[in-house]
């Protein structure tokens, strides 16, 4: 089917790469390859075409939102994802950065805890082709463990600390990559595990929608 948009939008889309992603530092090519390949736009509302590329979060109903691009991709390349691995995604929303993710890892598992989103996003993804994301309704604090290890795990959302339940679905080597901090602020954090061991290294100040769950925040 030919993109109702057309081509604007792929410009659009090349500009948002270049002066949001690759002017801010990004250079990881798998992850700005990834970010070609999924076009934004068919993941917002359709009252929300126009700033599909624009460069802040997008609503996406529920009171959530589609984050920045720009934080997407950072914690994207935080991940450092091979093309052999799978990865836990908390937080599903509008199935966007699912999309990405599953262009940069064998699987993908995803979960989301409000059930008109989770409903959406899976029928989206699922007809757009993308065949090796998983999804799963639910609380995503708690991790997916029969699905476990996972060579990485992203949360969407922030967490008030790093939940311990996920560092042990971690891999040997596996990374985490969350927003961490209170309700209003958050710290863009990266755990790796070696072992019983669990290096923490804090990024970037951030804002993101609360995790609500049994290892995130009460409603
Ligand atoms: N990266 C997503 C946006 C995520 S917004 C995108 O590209 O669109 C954060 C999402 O996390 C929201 O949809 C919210 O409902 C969900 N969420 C919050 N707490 C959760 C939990 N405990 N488990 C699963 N999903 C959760």
């Amino acid at each position: 089917m030919p993109d109702p948009l057309g081509d604007d939008r792929l410009d659009e889309k090349e500009k948002m790469i270049r002066e949001q992603l690759v002017a801010r530092g990004i250079e990881d090519t798998r992850v700005l390859e990834a970010f070609r390949e999924v076009p934004r736009h068919l993941f917002v509302r359709e009252k929300d075409l126009p700033q599909a590329y624009e460069d802040h979060p997008i609503p996406i109903g529920e009171g959530q939102t589609t984050s920045q691009t720009y934080m997407v991709a950072a914690m994207l390349e935080l991940l450092e994802l091979e093309v052999n691995e799978k990865v836990l995604e908390i937080g599903t929303g509008s199935g966007y950065e699912s999309a990405l993710l599953s262009r940069l890892a064998r699987e993908v598992y995803t979960i989301e805890r409000l059930r008109t989103l989770y409903e959406s996003a899976q029928d989206k993804l699922k007809k757009m082709g993308y065949v090796n994301i998983h999804f799963k309704w639910g609380d995503g604090s708690l991790g997916w463990s029969d699905k476990s290890p996972f060579q990485a795990i992203v949360i969407g959302a922030a967490a008030p600390q790093i939940p311990p339940v996920l560092m042990n679905q971690l891999d040997e080597g596996g990374r985490l990559v969350l927003p961490v901090g209170d309700r209003k602020e958050q710290i863009l954090t990266r755990v790796t595990r070696g072992g019983d061991d669990f290096k923490i290294e804090k990024f970037m100040t951030c804002i993101f929608v609360p995790l609500i769950g049994e290892e995130g925040w009460k409603e």
